[in-house]
């Protein structure tokens, strides 16, 4: 008997039918004696709607009325799924983020959760009753409504069990774990039982969105008992996210692949090579909020030098604007951009004891003939930038190349 978190991702509250299968699965822990504190995401695909809603009144919203927006989802679906759990005689109630005061700070349609008053959370439990609260959703200490970014769901739930030191925070979704690799590209890919902390914030910064960074980070730091299952089947213990390595069975050289497509890269050509050349190009670009990921400076010759970066394709317009003005400013010859690029990681703690990580990731590419054009490393990943046309190809064969395809461990 315990307080357990459980959080529904989008699929697992999709459809009126779906809602009262989550309902059926609370009150089954419920029977068994413990409290639950719900979070629920938007029904699929409707924060997409609200978005795409916005965008055919103004391609420039104010991000407080965006957030306005796009936070009704979340509404809807805390109060189905109380309807769902009554029709079946289960106490419950819900609460909006500002209900519950998740106060946030006020970077709107990014927002930072700050605290959580548990007063009347711990009042219902007492009573007896589920608590549903939304996802996504909080209030800055102005009242204005925020939202937590994409995925942010996963963060209110980790965030709400931290704040009431819950056993345990469950995330249910469509897939019953966290996988080596994304199951949807690869099929061969395998359900990992454990997955360190570490590794998983790696993973999800680069790009596997089965958990917000976000919800990583704040699990990792308020030490909450994390779990990824299915909301689809009733058994299974999914994959729990932990501080502690394996150290029973031999360690896995690497632990998973992580991808994402969403990359742009942008070179400025013929650089004067001085002092503060990298400052003048990648300074006014920080300045307009746009997140540089990866640098490359080339070595300098004839005094010229050429600078490549990576930003998130929807900021690609962007900053290609910004570094048209810079190129200028400092005389550079060149500035070019290319839209489609997809960046491939390899993460895993075992790496730190393993040479030769590097080598067999850049063999295997070169092996189906894909050009790898940047590459960053830490010390538990190797991430490269390919052209998104190769992306699934190299997944697939570095999945089999590091030995994580099907019951090969
Ligand atoms: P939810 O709506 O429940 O929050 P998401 O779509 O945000 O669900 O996350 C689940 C999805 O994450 C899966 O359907 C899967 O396609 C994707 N995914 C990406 N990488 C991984 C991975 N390594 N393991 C499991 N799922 C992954
Ligand atoms: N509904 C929000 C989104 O689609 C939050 C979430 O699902 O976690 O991003
Ligand atoms: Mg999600």
């Amino acid at each position: 008997m315990g307080l357990i978190v459980q959080k529904y991702g989008g699929t697992s509250v999709g459809a009126p039918d779906r809602i009262k299968q989550v309902a059926a699965r609370i009150a089954r822990f419920q029977r068994e004696g413990h409290q639950l504190v719900v979070v629920v995401s938007a029904m699929s695909g409707e924060t997409n709607r609200l978005i795409a809603l916005t965008r055919d009144i103004t391609t420039t919203p104010t991000p407080r009325e965006l957030d306005v927006v796009v936070s009704t989802g979340e509404q809807i679906t805390i109060g189905l799924l109380c309807m769902a759990l009554h029709a079946i005689g289960v106490k419950a109630r819900s609460y909006t983020g500002a209900q519950v005061r998740i106060l946030t700070d006020s970077a709107h349609t990014k927002a930072r959760i700050l605290s959580i008053d548990e007063t009347p959370i711990r009042r219902d439990l007492d009573d007896g009753c589920v608590v549903v609260v939304a996802g996504f959703q909080g209030v800055d200490a102005a009242g204005n409504i925020t939202t937590l970014g994409r995925g942010g769901s996963d963060t209110t739930g980790v965030a709400l069990a931290a704040a009431l030191q819950a056993d345990e925070c469950q995330i249910y979704t469509d897939v019953d774990g966290v996988y080596t690799t994304d199951p949807r590209i690869v099929p061969e890919a395998r359900k990992l039982d454990r997955i360190t902390f570490e590794e998983m914030l790696e993973m999800a910064s680069l790009g596997s969105k089965v958990l917000q960074i976000r919800s990583v980070e704040f699990a990792g730091k308020y030490k909450v008992k994390l779990r990824v299952l299915s909301s689809f089947a009733d058994t299974g213990e999914g994959t729990l996210i932990t501080t502690e390595e394996n150290t029973t069975m031999e360690q896995p050289v690497i632990s998973g692949i992580a991808f994402n497509r969403d990359e742009a890269k942008l070179t400025v050509l013929g650089v004067p090579d001085t002092p503060g050349t990298a400052y003048r190009i990648l300074g006014p670009i920080a300045e307009a909020n746009i997140d540089v990921d990866m640098i490359i400076q080339n070595v300098g010759q004839d005094g010229t030098t050429d600078v490549s970066c990576t930003v998130a394709r929807g900021d690609h317009d962007r900053a290609m604007a910004i570094l048209g003005q810079v190129r200028e400013a400092i005389g550079a010859r060149e500035i070019r951009s290319d839209k489609s690029m997809a960046k491939v990681s390899v993460v895993g703690v075992g790496m730190r004891s393993h040479p030769g990580v590097a080598s067999l990731m850049f063999r295997t590419l070169a092996e189906e003939g894909i050009n790898i054009q940047m590459i960053s490393t830490s010390e538990i990943k190797i991430s490269v930038v390919i052209d998104e046309k190769y992306l699934e190809l190299a997944v697939r064969v570095l999945h089999k190349a590091f030995g994580l395809d099907g019951s090969a461990a």
